[in-house]
């Protein structure tokens, strides 16, 4: 019998989520809200809607292979050239895409923890050994991480804002862990929630676009752009960085109704302005009603909260019973989207009688 690696083998396959029609049946349940994944409340830039209604009779068409248009677009927005772009099937695929080429095995890799479990996942899949350096106060601790460093440390990953806790990482604090990288290593910051961040003191990783240090920026059309579904992220790396990585990403990775829903909705900036309003006006409405709860949460620089509690198995499967899907981050925490005014305050109530029993 065939056989994968160890390595392959000591990789957990993704369980997927059951789709909502099935838990809502199963449950005896309806109408229930989806405060699990991070996902814009809002919905999608109603420009990227209606981008998508042409280019629909084009779909036997293979895909722009080098998302012309957009990067063209992202290049003047972010003031960065063209070679310095590189777009994936969500941001996620440019992790491993990163990971396959820059990694052999038996390298290491940096991260925090908890932080986004895909890191690991990616580092384990072509060999390499991943070194978590825990957390302090919720918030990735940029020297331990540092001191985590060894001559065999290839890469290290910050999610800034991190996922699952919320939290951000200072200009000081990254300048400081950026001192104690060498050239020989790329440090990838996962800017994932970068729209939702209002904190003038946010870690700048642009600034290092073009020093003898290596930085892959990633960000997405996931979160704030609302195009979870269509699966659209990008890179921003010096252009050595783009050409290696370019090595390996398939020729048509991003299709072609991503490409022009990501276009349109770049330039809706109402949108995103309205995004941000929405998540800051709940993000409020949460801290004052879990305050007045008593329930202990953690202040978020995105568009979710996370809360320590004593038992998120059963806080969870009691908020399932009501119709509200949060996701369970350990035993020990949950972590909730903030949502429209009304599902923050559906989530509100669901807890109290979870927390009540
Ligand atoms: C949601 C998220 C992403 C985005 O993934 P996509 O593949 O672009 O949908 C990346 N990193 C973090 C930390 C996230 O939370």
């Amino acid at each position: 019998m065939i056989r994968p690696p160890d390595y392959v083998l000591g990789i957990q396959p993704y369980v997927p989520g059951k789709p909502l029609e099935e838990l809502e049946r199963e449950l005896g349940i309806s109408n229930s809200i989806k405060l699990a994944s991070n996902e814009n409340p809002v919905g999608p830039s109603p420009l990227a809607l209606k981008a998508l209604q042409g280019p629909l009779s084009d779909i036997n068409r293979y895909p722009d292979g080098a998302a012309y248009y957009l990067k063209q677009a992202l290049s003047a927005k972010l003031n960065v050239s063209e070679d310095e772009l590189i777009f994936g099937n969500g941001s996620n695929e440019l992790l491993d895409i990163a990971v396959k080429t820059f990694l052999r095995p038996g390298d290491e890799a940096v991260m925090g923890a908890p932080s986004f479990v895909v890191y690991a996942m990616a580092v384990q899949s072509v060999g390499g050994r991943s070194i978590q350096a825990p957390l302090s106060n919720f918030t990735h601790d940029l020297s331990a991480m540092a001191d985590a460093i060894t001559p065999a440390t290839k890469m290290v990953f910050i999610a800034n804002p991190n996922n699952p806790t919320g939290t951000m990482n200072t200009k000081k604090e990254f300048d400081l862990l950026m001192s104690r990288v060498t050239e020989e290593m790329l440090v990838v910051v996962d800017e994932a929630y970068f729209e939702y961040v209002t904190d003038p003191d946010y870690a700048d990783s642009m600034k290092y676009l073009r020093s003898e240090k290596n930085v892959l920026i990633l960000r997405t059309f996931s979160k704030i752009y609302g195009l979870a579904g269509l699966r659209i992220g990008y890179g921003i790396a010096k252009k050595e960085i783009i050409l290696d990585m370019n090595r390996l990403r398939e020729p048509f990775n991003t299709n072609s109704l991503a490409q022009k829903a990501a276009l349109a909705a770049l330039k809706d900036d109402e949108h995103v302005r309205h995004s941000r309003e929405v998540n800051e006006a709940g993000k409020k409405y949460l801290y004052s009603e879990l305050g007045a709860m008593g329930c202990s949460y953690v202040p978020t620089h995105a568009n979710f909260i996370y809360m320590p509690v004593s038992d998120s198995k059963v806080i969870n499967d009691r908020l399932l019973r009501k119709g509200v899907i949060i996701r369970p981050m350990g035993p020990k925490a949950i972590r909730v989207t903030i949502g429209l005014p009304e599902e923050n305050k559906r989530f509100i109530e669901a807890l109290k009688e979870a927390m009540e029993k």
